[in-house]
């Protein structure tokens, strides 16, 4: 592949996703921001519509909920849905990501009687190994945990998971793209196999919406909760969806079973039944201000197609690792995301011995956002939507004159990384 930079040019102009960058609030055009896998941009549509919901909250007062949103999350969950493969009215939108896997973690592990087995690997995200801790310990340490090691921290251990599915085994949870390396499951292989072994699966689809096409239904997934954040570009803490399959919701029930809940929940009855269908998913008042931005990330990414986004991700992701391999690979930097496209999300991690540093001096000294994720990953995203080529071959270009310069030297060696990013 070609690594001057006027092939980066020449690849932009050919990008049939190039104008949708337009869509974006751009407040400093120097900056080039490789973290919209932890907050993506503002969509410019977005601003006004929140305008529109703050003057209508002002005019209409309770009326806001009865005439228009009183479904909010139902609507939201709809949408949502086409874009991970799901019907309408088996998603929808609520609190965070953490939150929502705290309900069905439980939920899975109180349908599985019998069954004293959870398993996880260690590539997942901290909040899916602290909450099945947390549940497990307040029913008493009932069950086993097993967090399969991944052998090389970046690759999941997808056999060893497999050979703990049995009829032991209640739950099995896993990132389907991992925070770290971006590695990707194989939705549908380990569904199979949890599925003839009759374990239940929560997918943790946060770095996965909106980066690489999910298809629920068609992978046979049982559950799953995810970011609105990242790739859905919804704005800092907009709440996670959640999804279940159809003709599983009336078997589980919701372990934070507020009135919204509630079947007939305006009757206010002090006794509680849970609603059909899922719905029962719900605890409390929908965040509507914080949720209404994901209509707006939602149909950019329908209008560009997933299959497109997914098309120009791995492009993107294949030609950054080209210039990795040509440019950075004489400093020491690693390339610590799978190389096989088939198993990587929308991000790469690129790591060095020196890499909280190095990440240090492209905040600073460079203008690029990226993230870093202990021990040495600085994490790339490609956001397609409005990520060029011509950044990426500037982000390398920038990230040679740190190493030539020395510039991350200046910086102190932090023994753990603080802060966002
Ligand atoms: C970002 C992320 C989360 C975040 O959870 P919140 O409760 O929204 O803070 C959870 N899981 C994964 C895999 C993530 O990448």
């Amino acid at each position: 592949m070609r690594t001057d930079a006027a092939y980066a040019q020449e690849l932009d102009a050919q990008d049939p996703l190039a104008h949708f960058k337009d869509k974006f609030v751009f407040t400093d055009p120097n900056l080039i921001y490789l973290d919209g896998n932890s907050l993506g941009r503002l969509p410019k549509a977005t601003k006004a519509m929140l305008n529109g919901l703050i003057d209508e909250w002002g005019d209409r007062l309770i009326r806001f909920w009865s005439e228009d949103h009183f479904n909010i999350a139902r609507d939201l969950g709809d949408k949502v849905a086409e874009l991970i493969g799901a019907s309408a009215g088996e998603v929808i939108i609520a609190e965070s990501t953490s939150v929502n896997m705290y309900k069905l973690f439980h939920a899975a592990l109180e349908a599985q009687p019998g069954r004293t087995r959870i398993v996880t690997d260690n590539l997942n995200f901290p909040s899916d190994i602290y909450i099945l801790d947390e549940i497990n310990r307040k029913l008493g340490n009932t069950h086993q945990i097993e967090v399969v090691q991944s052998d090389d921290g970046m690759t999941g251990p997808v056999e060893a998971i497999k050979a703990l599915l049995d009829e032991d085994t209640a739950l099995l949870t896993l990132s389907a793209t991992v925070f770290k390396s971006a590695y990707n499951y194989d939705m549908a292989d380990i569904n199979a196999a949890a599925k003839e072994a009759g374990v239940l699966v929560v997918w943790d689809l946060s770095h996965s919406v909106g980066s690489v096409p999910i298809d629920l239904n068609g992978t046979g997934a049982d559950m799953a909760i995810g970011c609105t954040y990242k790739y859905l570009n919804s704005g800092p803490g907009a709440p996670a969806f959640l999804y279940v399959r159809e003709d599983l919701q009336n078997k589980l029930s919701n372990p934070i079973a507020g009135w919204h809940s509630r079947k007939n929940q305006f009757d206010f009855g002090l006794n509680y039944v849970p609603k059909d269908g899922i719905e029962r998913f719900y605890s409390g008042t929908p965040e509507a201000f914080s949720m209404a931005p994901i209509e707006i990330g939602v149909n950019l990414l329908l209008e560009a197609g997933m299959d497109r986004i997914r098309e120009k991700s791995v492009a993107q992701t294949e030609y950054l690792i080209s210039l990795v391999d040509a440019y950075l690979k004489p400093y020491g930097f690693t390339v610590n995301s799978p190389r096989d496209a088939a198993y990587r999300g929308s991000h790469v991690a690129i790591g060095h011995p020196e890499g909280w540093r190095i990440n240090q001096s492209m905040i600073k000294d460079m203008n690029i956002i990226p993230d870093f994720r202990a021990p040495d990953n600085i994490r790339l995203g490609i956001t397609p939507l409005y990520t060029t080529y011509a950044e990426i071959h500037e982000t390398i270009m920038r990230i040679q004159r740190i190493m030539d310069e020395k510039l991350y030297e200046k910086y102190t060696l932090a023994s753990s990384a603080t802060g966002v990013t």
